[in-house]
């Protein structure tokens, strides 16, 4: 079997084009234009990148946009200052705070700071919880953008196994609830789970957020599986010449492609849909601040 590929480039796009019909309707038909504020410390260079794509999206699909650049040995109480104001500013309905953070400054303390009703990154406590028992509320970036692709893919997923390797708050956990919701079985795997390839043979659904460069190999994978890779993994590439570098997944895609039935490329799969998704609960937080229904395409 060769697998179809899962476009996430292509679904990124049009998801955009849908954000920025949402995002015309709300001006029209109620003055109200979804703001997002992206807050950066310090000089990280690829936190620079992130946040420059961030803020064109935004503009692109009509959004109000807001960056704020803080020196590293910036204070805490500054930045804390500076999310509280945001808190309470009406032109902002999604404030995001790219992480990592100096070492000064305390990640969560920023966090529980956020007001939940603007937490666009979905890592508020009360953002997980209700994300957990099911309220309308934004969902992390990147499990949403998997979960968009995989129902596009399969349509309904009830009963089906849904393997997900990894853990983590910002992937694996979220996934998991969005993957019982679709009414899938759902197994979480991690770095202590016994016998793994023969836990993820068993899957209809396999998702790797890992970030080992293609650990999951192609008879790991059970015949006409759908696979979704999120892992990043940046490797030396010596056949593009020398110092060269390319990115790969988590899973090894021409030996997984070769059995399963659809599969996302790494890059052009994931990884598009996150800044879309972001935008994406941007609309619906700013719909839910007014007392609005958030447009059901943009939520699981
Ligand atoms: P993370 O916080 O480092 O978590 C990695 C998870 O993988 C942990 O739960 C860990 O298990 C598990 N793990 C590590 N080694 C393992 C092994 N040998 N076998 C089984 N499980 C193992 O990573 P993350 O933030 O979730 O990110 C994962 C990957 O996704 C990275 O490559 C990251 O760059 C990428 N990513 C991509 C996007 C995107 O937009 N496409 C967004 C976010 C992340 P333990 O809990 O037991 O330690």
């Amino acid at each position: 079997m060769t697998a179809k590929i899962i476009d996430g480039k292509s679904y990124a796009e049009g998801l955009r084009g849908r954000i920025a019909g949402h995002v015309a309707r709300l001006k029209a038909d109620h003055g109200i234009t979804p703001g997002l504020a992206v807050v950066i410390v310090g000089h990280d260079p690829a936190s620079q990148v992130y946040v420059r794509n961030k803020a064109k999206q935004t503009v692109e699909v009509g959004m109000h946009s807001e960056k704020f650049e803080l020196p590293a040995d910036v204070s805490e109480a500054d930045v804390l200052d500076l999310v509280r104001r945001l808190n309470n500013d009406d032109k902002i309905h999604g404030i995001l705070v790219q992480l990592p953070v100096p070492e000064h400054i305390d990640a969560n303390r920023i966090i529980a700071t956020i007001s939940p009703d603007k937490d666009v990154d979905c890592f508020t406590p009360a953002s997980v919880g209700k994300l957990t028992i099911g309220l309308p509320g934004p969902v992390s970036c990147t499990p949403l953008g998997c979960l968009m692709l995989l129902r596009d893919t399969l349509g309904s997923m009830a009963g089906m196994n849904a393997v997900i390797v990894g853990r983590s708050n910002l992937v694996g956990k979220p996934m998991a609830q969005l993957l019982l919701r679709e009414n899938c079985t759902v197994t979480m795997a991690h770095s202590r789970t016994r016998n793994l390839a023969d836990v993820v043979r068993q899957a209809d659904i396999v998702v790797a957020a890992v970030g080992r460069a293609e650990m999951i190999k192609g008879d790991w994978i059970k015949p006409g599986a759908t696979v979704i890779d999120v892992g990043i993994n940046r490797i030396d590439a010596p056949e593009r010449g020398e110092g060269k570098t390319r990115l790969v997944g988590d899973v090894a895609y021409e030996e997984a492609a070769a059995v399963a039935g659809a599969i996302t490329p790494v890059p052009g799969g994931v990884g598009p849909m996150t800044i879309a998704c972001l935008l994406a609960n941007t609309v619906t937080t700013a719909s839910l601040i007014n007392g609005l229904v958030p447009p059901k395409d943009l939520t699981p």
